[in-house]
């Protein structure tokens, strides 16, 4: 693929070269195996045993180093095992700097696994850059940003974190989970390193659960492929096959996930019980210039609090929906809704949580691509 290609034709022909050279089909087969013949000890085709490389596995991970902008992919079994090998190049007294609404499972992986192998995290409001520089030290060895951030829609600025983590020769790791590299390109932005859940947006039909990375450096990615295969949270031939059907229509689901989204944000912005809505796209967003200026839209997630909401007023709205479905999750086909204090972010503690707020009344929209119409209607309905 040259280098000048265009996003919406690397997401269906991306490092999808010579997929099958026995028979030319068009989309990678399911390898369903664990091992391959030898014709002699170690001499074999590529692939010996499938935690340490699978065809499908491999035209999957082409496919993510090519939408990243990356040199080299690399697929899990969960987003959560791919921010683990991430971990795993670290020693114990190395330090980690992240932002403090994070993906709540991330946060309890750093909390409650890696903090007793002697990793300390510093976990602090990155909206405003700048203030990541008095937590490096000479210990810090990585900076883990996620933007927009879950569920809190803060937007941080990648490049002039970017800056940062070069002036002081620290890693930068990026989840992009929520952007897609339809809307955002971290690599490009100066990050060393994306993250996905690819359970989300670029699976996109709720019907399997991965993680991946993304590097452009070659040292980089050999130690993260020892990790992966030493450690061996692989994802499996049937779930890379399905991460790149869903790829191939990442750039129509999200360009409608974006649409539907800016509709119901400014349905509820305009409702007389609703509060607060988050969503970068408002021009009154605080970080809105940069979410513009590094984002190409503003994408489907939309968080909101009603007026005078309770942890009960939360419940009965969300309850009360028909067309979005109540459960954890996002970035599929079908609009869900979801309760952070209770579901998601259940695992840090209300006063941390409150802090950045994710109060109990709020609630967290991922937007479907369903007629924009139904989802106001039922949306209406549950607020009325
Ligand atoms: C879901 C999610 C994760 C964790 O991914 P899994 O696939 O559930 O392990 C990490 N970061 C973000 C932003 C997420 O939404």
């Amino acid at each position: 693929m040259k280098k000048n290609t265009q996003f919406n034709t690397k997401v269906i022909h991306g490092g999808q070269e010579n997929i099958d050279p026995a028979y030319g089909s068009v989309m990678p087969p399911i390898y369903q195996t664990s091992t391959y013949s030898q014709t002699t000890p170690g001499g074999h085709k590529g692939f010996e045993y499938s935690r340490s490389g699978n065809p499908t596995r491999t035209a999957l991970e082409n496919s993510l180093a090519s939408i990243e902008n990356g040199n080299y992919g690399l697929a899990f079994g969960s987003g959560l095992a791919a921010i683990d090998a991430v971990l795993k190049l670290l020693k114990p007294g190395d330090e980690v700097i992240s932002t403090n609404d994070l993906y709540g499972g991330s946060y309890r992986l750093f909390t409650q696994v890696f903090k007793d192998f002697g990793i300390t995290f510093h976990f602090i409001g990155m909206s405003n850059a700048a203030a990541i520089e008095d937590y490096v030290n000479a210990d810090t060895k990585l900076i883990w940003v996620e933007t927009p951030t879950n569920p809190m829609m803060n937007i941080i600025d990648i490049k002039a974190v970017a800056a940062i983590a070069k002036k002081h020769d620290v890693m930068l790791g990026v989840d992009n989970t929520f952007a897609t590299p339809y809307l955002q390109q971290p690599l490009d932005l100066g990050a060393d390193l994306v993250m996905h859940s690819a359970t989300k947006y670029i699976g996109g039909h709720s019907d399997l659960v991965m993680g991946a990375l993304i590097v452009k450096d070659k040292e980089l990615a050999d130690r993260l492929y020892f990790i992966q295969n030493a450690s061996g949270a692989v994802c499996g031939p049937m779930d890379s096959f399905l991460a790149l059907r869903g790829i191939k229509t990442l750039h129509v689901r999200v360009q409608r996930h974006c649409e539907n989204g800016k509709a119901v944000a400014n349905f509820l912005k305009d409702h007389p019980k609703v509060d607060k809505v988050y969503w970068p796209g408002f021009e009154d967003h605080p970080n809105h210039d940069i979410a513009k200026s590094q984002m190409n839209d503003f994408g489907g997630m939309v968080s909101f609090t009603t007026k005078g909401g309770t942890l009960q007023s939360a419940v009965d709205l969300v309850e009360k929906l028909e067309v979005f479905t109540l459960a954890e999750s996002l970035g599929g086909v079908e609009s869900l809704a979801g309760h952070p204090a209770s579901m998601t972010h259940a695992s840090i503690p209300k006063e941390e949580r409150e802090k950045t707020g994710v109060v109990d009344s709020l609630i967290r929209l991922s937007v479907g691509i369903e007629a924009e119409d139904d989802l106001i209607r039922d949306l209406n309905q549950a607020l009325g």
